[in-house]
Parts: C-alpha cells; structure tokens; sequence
C-alpha cells in the first residue's frame, strides 16, 4: 500500500461542489503528513474544468474523466472505475463527500474491495504515524475519536463543511483517464429534472396525501448556500413557506427547514438541517420561528452570521445568533422581502 491520499470530486449538473475542493484541500494537507501524494480524481461531465480548480488545492495530481456514463445518479460507473483505481494502486485513504451520491458510492467500493469505511468524519489528522478521526454522536454533543483497525485502503466518508478550502500554487499533472468498458446498467434514472411538475417557481404540492410547498430547484440545495433562509414549526404551514421562499429569491438564497417541518410534510425532506438533515456553513442563515433546539444548531452553527426571528424573546435561538429580531415572522419576513426588493431596484 502506498501513502497516497486521494479524494473523490462531486460535480452536479457540470458544476464542482464545494465539498469536492474541501476534500481536495484535505487529502493535500494529510498527504503531507503521511510522506505521500495528493491525488483528486473528478468524473463527469465538466469534470477537465474542474480538475483546473481541484488543481489550486495542492493536490499532486488530478485524474479526471468527462465521459456521459458518469452524468447518471447511477453510482455503478463511478464505483467501477475507482474500484479499479484503488486496486492498481492502494492509497492509504480515499475521502470521499458524505453526500447521497458519496454514501451510494463508498457503501459499493467497501463492500466490492473489503475495504473498511468511517462514516460523518468531521476531523482527520495523523497523530504518531496514525490516522485519527472524529465523528460527531449524540446530536453532536459528543465528539468520538475513532481509527481504523487493519490494513487496507481506509475509506473515509467526510461530511460536507467540515474541512476549510486551502489554497496553492504548487503545480499538479492532469491525468486524463481512458473512457471506461461499457458498464452492465440494470436500470435508468431519467430524472431528477425530468420529473414533471418541477418549475422555475416554488409550488404547491398534494402528492403524498398533504399540503406541501415545494421550492424550485434552484433554491433547494442548502449544502452549496451562501444564504440560507430557513423555517421552523413557527411558520405554521406548508402555505406559508411560500413567504420564506419569497424572501430567500429576493436574496438570491435558498429555502432551508427545522426537522419538524420536513417530519410534516410542510417541505421536502432534502431542506432539513441539523443533526439528521444536512450540515450547511452559508454566510448568512437566517432562522425564522425555530426555537434554536441543539439538534438543529448541530447543523448550522459554523454558518457565518446566524439572524433569527422569533417571537419568543427567551427562545435558545438568540442565544448564538448574531441579530435578532424578536417579532411576529408573517409580519417581519414578507416586510423584510419588501425592503430588499426595494433595494434592488435602486
Ligand atoms: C434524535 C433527534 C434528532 C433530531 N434531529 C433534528 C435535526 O436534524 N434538525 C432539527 O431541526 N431538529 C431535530 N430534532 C428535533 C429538535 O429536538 C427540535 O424538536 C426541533 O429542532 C424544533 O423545531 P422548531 O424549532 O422548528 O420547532 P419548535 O421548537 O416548536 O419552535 C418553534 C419556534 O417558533 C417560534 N414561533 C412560533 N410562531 C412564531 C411566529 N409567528 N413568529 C415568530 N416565531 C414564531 C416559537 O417561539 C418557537 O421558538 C431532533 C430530535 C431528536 C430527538
């Protein structure tokens, strides 16, 4: 086995993930650790553009694969491609984004190479010549420290957020990697936006027996947000998330939801954050009638600024928010979407 560090990159529809040069950046810092090379491998579609960025991290190397086969949700591809890789040359760990599409893979390559696998990894680091990690438990108010056991390439399934982005001008080979054997496909997945029914524009949905406001797309993927508006049980209904979409387009952000909201109904599952939704890192989170309840502070604490309403004074929330604004959120969010719309067009 060698001492390589890789990372695998995430692109959706073309676009590299944050998470993709978080992970780059990561496997860079700890190849440095273990005496070995860096190395990200991007497949997909813009994935030579991307290895351009992945570049700027510090990794060695870049291997990269524009080919169609990998634009399906499919994880089969890039599982048999990475599975070759990691056979003809062992690394010592392979991270890999804790996404859905990350997780699909990761589950195939430990079962296929027998290869152990670390899930929610917030932390790596090489103590006395070992790789230690920490994953959060218990809503994260425990942080447990964890190693692997054995030999084998270590596959490490990282969450998103958890690493910084770093910066290099070290230079890096770009390896163009051979189009891959046609894969066996047992089934094909046309969507997720070829589903009808998906606008540019948020909309009511009754599938499933209840009331559901479903955002549009462009303001549905909280992990990649700079801004985030989200919304709690005080919003008081699938309706009234049509205000909190309202006020995230006029900021140019997207749509973000409490547990309860999502266990409801009220939005669409992919919107929960906290300790079993999604952990989010936006500049600016604003958080309108949640109470502020430890599981979901587990997922946007390291947001940059935190605004809440709220109209209890006393709720957990304002206790690490930057601002906040005690209040009724059907009168403030619709007049705050009022006033930054006003802005734009002075
Ligand atoms: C194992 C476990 C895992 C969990 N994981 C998560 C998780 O990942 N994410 C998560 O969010 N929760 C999670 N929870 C649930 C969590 O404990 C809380 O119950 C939940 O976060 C509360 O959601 P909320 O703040 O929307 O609702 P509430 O706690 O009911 O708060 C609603 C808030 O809205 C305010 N409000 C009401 N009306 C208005 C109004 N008109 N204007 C302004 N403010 C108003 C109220 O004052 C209140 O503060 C988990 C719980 C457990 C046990």
């Amino acid at each position: 086995m060698s001492n390589d560090i890789w990372s695998v990159a995430e692109l959706e529809q073309g676009k590299l993930k944050n998470i993709s040069l978080q992970l780059a950046s990561k496997a860079a810092q700890l190849a440095q650790a273990s005496g070995g090379r860096a190395t990200a491998i991007a497949l997909g579609a813009g994935a030579q553009a991307a290895a351009t960025a992945l570049v700027g991290t510090g990794v060695a190397k870049v291997l990269y694969s524009d080919d169609s086969v990998y634009d399906t949700y499919l994880a089969q591809p890039a599982t048999d491609a990475l599975a070759e890789l990691i056979r003809a040359e062992a690394p010592l760990a392979v991270l890999i984004p804790a996404t859905n599409v990350g997780r699909d893979i990761a589950g195939r390559l430990a079962a296929r190479l027998g290869l152990g696998i670390e899930y929610n990894v917030t932390a790596a680091e090489f103590v006395d010549g070992a790789l230690a990690m920490v994953v959060p438990a218990f809503g994260g108010q425990l942080n447990v420290s964890v190693a692997f056991a054995g030999e084998g390439t270590k596959l490490i399934l990282a969450r998103q957020n958890a690493f910084q982005i770093t910066r290099s001008d070290a230079t890096a080979t770009l390896v163009a990697l051979p189009a891959p054997a046609a894969p066996a496909q047992g089934a094909k997945v046309s969507g997720p936006f070829g589903i009808e029914g998906i606008t540019a524009e948020g909309h009511m949905s009754t599938e499933g027996g209840h009331a559901q406001y479903v955002p549009p797309p462009s303001r549905a993927n909280v992990e990649e947000a700079a801004i985030i508006v989200s919304g709690g049980r005080g919003v008081g209904s699938a309706e009234n998330f049509a205000m909190i979409d309202a006020l995230a387009k006029a900021l140019g952000g997207v749509v973000g939801a409490s547990r309860p909201v999502t266990d409801d109904g009220w939005l669409p599952h992919r919107h929960h954050i906290g300790q079993t939704g999604r952990t989010v890192k936006p500049e600016v989170y604003i958080a309108c009638g949640i109470s502020g309840a430890i599981q979901h502070q587990a997922g946007m604490q390291t947001s940059r600024s935190i605004i809440a309403i709220n109209k209890d004074k006393d709720a957990p929330i304002f206790t690490f928010s930057d601002l906040g604004i005690v209040g009724d959120l059907t009168v403030i969010v619709p007049e705050l979407t009022r006033l930054v719309e006003a802005r734009k067009t002075h």
